[in-house]
């Protein structure tokens, strides 16, 4: 889809499962069950949507999914898919990964930042070896240093090497990047995640990651247990999604693994979605 000059196309991050508990926090399993089936482990089918964004004369990818580096335990916990997804989706797309210019990150948890680095001879190594990778100062410092709440979420190996290489452009607020492009920041799911948002042609797109994860979570308290500040989230989600439905904005959502955009609308109070199709 193009914003003017800018140019957008859905990628892939690869498909996984997380529990579905965890994932709609207090909402009772009876109402988020009827929306997105639980697995016999208790799981939802998620993916992890990424964009591939051409502007500026810069080949972006917003978003690196689950990556390559899985043992086969935490594999299995996650039921992380095999292979290279995003490799495979930016090679459709005709793009090698020396032809990468931006990544963009929301935030730093190994379903946003997984496939940022890989290994290369036994060592762990920037996947795109040519780009700055962009993300809140502070989200970096808080990987770095996270509580025991959401370590789990944040491995080393994801983002040390990104540092060791000098390849970040840490940026601290709300920031245009590159022209057309911004990142704005949405605190809730963490302190320091930051939506990106892409504007041109008359146009604008905002992917809000774990803002809301999927179209399940438009209803303002159907939010992931995850969350580090649920009622920050909260009103994150009030003011962004009232901006949204207002604006005509179109959303992309972190994790749905069947309409990764849409457009919202207020149906009487309730907001409506009508799926967006990226790649046209
Ligand atoms: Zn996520």
């Amino acid at each position: 889809m193009h914003f003017g000059e800018i140019e957008v196309l859905p990628v892939h991050g690869g498909n996984f499962y997380l529990d579905g508990g965890a994932m709609f926090g207090v909402v009772p399993k009876p109402l988020w069950e009827k929306k997105t089936p639980a697995d016999e482990r208790n799981r939802i089918r998620l993916a992890a949507n990424s964009l591939f964004v051409r502007a500026a004369g810069k080949n972006i990818v917003v978003e690196t999914g689950n990556g390559t580096k899985w043992d086969s335990k935490l594999r299995n916990i996650y039921g992380i898919q095999e292979g290279d997804p995003l490799r495979d989706s930016l090679a459709q797309l005709g793009v090698a990964a020396e032809k990468v210019d931006m990544v963009i990150n929301t935030h730093l948890h190994f379903d946003h930042a997984g496939g940022n680095t890989r290994v290369v001879d036994g060592r762990d190594v920037p996947t795109f070896p040519n780009a700055q990778y962009v993300v809140q100062r502070a989200e970096l410092e808080h990987a770095m240093n996270p509580t025991e709440r959401d370590r789990a979420s944040y491995f080393a190996d994801r983002f040390v090497p990104v540092s060791e290489a000098a390849q970040w452009r840490l940026v601290d607020g709300d920031v245009e990047i590159v022209p057309g492009i911004s990142a704005v920041r949405i605190p809730g799911h963490n302190a320091d995640i930051q939506a990106v948002k892409v504007c041109g042609g008359n146009r604008t797109m905002i992917f809000v990651a774990d803002m809301l994860p999927t179209r399940h979570h438009l209803p303002l308290a159907w939010m992931p247990g995850y969350d580090l500040y649920p009622l920050q989230t909260l009103e994150t989600k009030r003011k962004r999604i009232a901006e949204i439905v207002a604006q005509g904005w179109i959303v992309v959502f972190g994790h749905d693994p069947d309409f990764p955009a849409a457009t919202l609308h207020d149906g009487n109070g309730k907001i409506e979605f009508e799926p967006v199709d990226l790649s046209k």
